[in-house]
């Protein structure tokens, strides 16, 4: 790569929602773009730091190309959920403007409509996701494997440099534990389709959702180190909108493959 290239990722809320392993999410990035020699800044942004203040102090200056959310419990998304309505606008113009985001369970659960707690308390989201979600009785807590959805595939077969799994790149295996159930509108696009495990709510075999290039899912565990094709995809999307496509130049992923299927092997039907 000729220029020097840089990714700034906002992480939101690290302090209150990071839930089994959410952060390696982070390390994990960091890690796949020094190994390339781009450069990362990171930015932990929490409850009562203004997002559009920040970019015009030191922020990067032109915003976040990454935004990372992770997973929490009911008591961290009141108080979470609460602050999110003033960083509302900010978050749904950047992914208009082509960022990316990823958010996990409880980090997904808040940039829906709503998430009705097992109590009745309604803890307003952001609508960011066409969804909502309910709580109940069942604790949905096993490994998670899904197929992906088909364009995804499509476009992370482009992306993703190691040639030789391509069986492997068309799923995702991740760790979920949830007790809320998440039901998407008609017109939501899920991230996949559930080979094993509950994901959104056990009855409609869906699993997360897509909304141009933010992703939610209820996928810890974490995520991004045992699912280097998706990691990739995300890297190579964020990095668009600054630098137009980018080729990212392949990295020795067979630990990362071996974790994958590992966890694949202790899935339980
Ligand atoms: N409170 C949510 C639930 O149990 C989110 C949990 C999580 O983020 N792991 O549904």
């Amino acid at each position: 790569m000729a220029k020097p290239i840089s990714l700034n990722i906002c992480h939101l809320y690290p302090d209150l929602m990071d839930t089994y392993g959410d952060k390696g999410n982070i390390i994990d990035l960091v890690k796949r773009c020094q190994w390339r020699g781009i450069n990362v800044k990171i930015t932990n942004i929490s409850v009562g730091d203004s997002l559009s203040d920040f970019s015009a102090k030191g922020g990067p200056a032109l915003g976040w190309d990454f935004y990372f959310f992770g997973g929490g419990q009911d008591r961290q998304q009141i108080i979470v959920g609460r602050d999110l309505q003033s960083k509302a606008n900010y978050l749904k113009k950047a992914i208009e403007n082509g960022c990316v985001l990823l958010s996990i369970c409880g980090g997904y659960q808040l940039l829906q409509k709503y998430f009705k707690t097992l109590d009745g308390k309604i803890i307003k989201g952001i609508g960011l996701f066409n969804a909502y979600t309910i709580g109940s009785h069942d604790r949905m807590i096993q490994n998670l494997w899904i197929d992906l959805e088909e364009n995804l595939v499509k476009e992370i077969k482009e992306i993703y440099p190691t040639i030789d799994n391509g069986q492997l790149t068309t799923n995702l295996i991740g760790f979920e534990n949830h007790s809320g159930k998440t039901y998407l509108d008609q017109a939501v696009q899920p991230l996949g389709k559930v080979i094993i495990g509950t994901g959104n709510n056990g009855e409609d075999q869906t699993e997360g959702a897509i909304y141009k290039n933010a992703f939610g899912c209820y996928l810890h565990g974490s995520l991004l180190p045992k699912n280097p094709h998706f990691a990739d995809f995300l890297i190579s999307k964020a990095l668009e909108r600054r630098y137009g496509k980018v080729k990212l130049e392949p990295l020795d992923d067979s630990i990362e493959w071996q974790a994958h299927q590992a966890a694949i092997d202790r899935t339980r039907p």
